[in-house]
């Protein structure tokens, strides 16, 4: 690792101690994430973290920017769903998919966190099944006039731009909306569970005109180029986010178990509450090992890398909600009360098993991927 990058990463454990840690509890109960740290978080180049330099970008490696992800994910999910969403969903199909004009125009202030962007495939009637969105787009002239309904967007109540999947019936595509265009309405969705600061809202669309220079990529590259670079990143990044909760659940319950007493003694000298600390230190170990491989696969451009990154948020997920489940019992009666982060970490880590496909479509993605890798392999 270059001495540049490690004082970057030693400058974001700062930043996510002093700044964002701290108030983590705040934000969500104000269900506010405040404009001003995410200002901030431009100005110390995490929003552009993994574009190249001349946009502005720290130009990180994937396992670098996992790192970093995880640094921000200990200290705050919401913060780690910006990145998430902004620079590994948009961020990534930008500089992927778009043309030079393009890149210049948004990747310099994303990375400054002057523009906020955010990913809008999901609708009220269409989840998991995403191919059958309905948000449609018509073409006219030299712009395209969009129709619709999108939900639980992250980030967009105050983002600037969505990248918004639409389909013509026959085509789809994925086009850069100012979300000041009229007839964009965004209405934050409240009473959630997890995610609370994440501005997470449902959008209508009605009759929004939008310059054809905003499509990205290729004419009916929405889903084949778009939607799966987007996924792609943005599962990579909700791997280490998984990571990141997992690792804070495991310290917050060696610290309480090492300071709480019952029975005039520590209570990690019961051996059911080793028990939860072995299976949590052995399931951490494992995964970010993995997560390592699947981090140098990425940077090979590996032909498995993204079947291997489905297995990696798959797991990662799973292993957030079993650790920080066990955190919360570790905890006892404080386990419940949000004096502690841990009833934070249990909630969060669900929201994991959820997003950027569920764990079933993902066992589903994994076992088919078994089903070729290995087969006759042994004959
Ligand atoms: C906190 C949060 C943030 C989000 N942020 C965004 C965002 O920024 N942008 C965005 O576009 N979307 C976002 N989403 C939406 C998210 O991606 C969807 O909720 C997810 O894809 C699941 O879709 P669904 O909720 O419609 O569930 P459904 O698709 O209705 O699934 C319901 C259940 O059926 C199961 N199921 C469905 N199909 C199958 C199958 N073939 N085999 C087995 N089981 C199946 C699922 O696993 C699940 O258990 C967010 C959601 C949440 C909760």
């Amino acid at each position: 690792m270059s001495e540049v990058i490690q004082d970057f990463l030693e400058s974001a454990k700062e930043f996510a101690n002093t700044k964002i840690r701290p108030f983590a509890a705040e934000f969500e109960e104000k269900q506010q994430f405040p404009a001003q740290l995410i200002k901030e978080m431009g100005k110390a180049k995490f929003l552009g973290a993994t574009f190249p330099e001349k946009y502005n970008g720290m130009n990180l490696d994937p396992y670098n920017y996992g790192l970093l992800t995880e640094i921000i994910g200990k200290a705050d999910c919401t913060a780690r769903s910006l990145l998430t969403v902004h620079t590994s969903l948009v961020g990534s199909a930008i500089l992927r998919w778009g043309n030079e004009a393009q890149k210049n125009k948004w990747l310099p202030d994303m990375a400054e966190g002057n523009i906020i962007t955010a990913f809008a495939l999901t609708e009220p009637n269409v989840g998991t099944d995403a191919s059958s969105i309905q948000t449609s787009y018509e073409e006219k002239e030299n712009a395209v006039i969009i129709n619709g309904s999108k939900k639980w967007i992250t980030f967009s109540g105050v983002a600037d731009y969505l990248l918004v999947i639409a389909t013509n019936g026959k085509k789809v595509n994925a086009y850069m909306v100012d979300t000041k265009t009229p007839g964009v309405t965004i209405k934050p969705i409240k009473g959630l569970m997890a995610a609370k600061a994440s501005y997470i809202s449902e959008i209508e669309f009605t009759n929004v005109e939008v310059p054809k220079e905003n499509r990205i990529g290729v004419d009916g590259g929405g889903f084949a180029y778009i939607v799966s670079t987007a996924l792609d990143h943005g599962r990579y990044s909700i791997a280490w986010g998984g990571l990141a909760i997992a690792q804070e659940a495991l310290e917050a319950m060696v610290n309480y178990s090492r300071e709480r007493k019952q029975f005039g003694k520590k209570i990690y000298t019961f051996q059911l509450i080793q028990e939860m600390i072995a299976n949590a230190v052995a399931n951490i170990h494992s995964t970010r090992a993995f997560l390592e491989k699947v981090a140098s696969l990425r940077q090979q451009n590996h032909q498995d890398s993204v079947n291997e990154t489905i297995i990696a948020k798959y797991l990662t997920s799973k292993i957030a909600m079993q650790i920080s489940t066990d955190a919360v019992q570790v905890h006892g009666g404080n386990g419940f009360y949000n004096k502690y982060p841990v009833e934070r970490l249990f909630r969060e880590a669900k929201v994991l098993e959820v997003i950027e496909g569920t764990s079933q479509v993902l066992q589903n993605i994994i076992s088919l991927y078994g089903l070729k890798k290995y087969y006759k392999i042994n004959c």
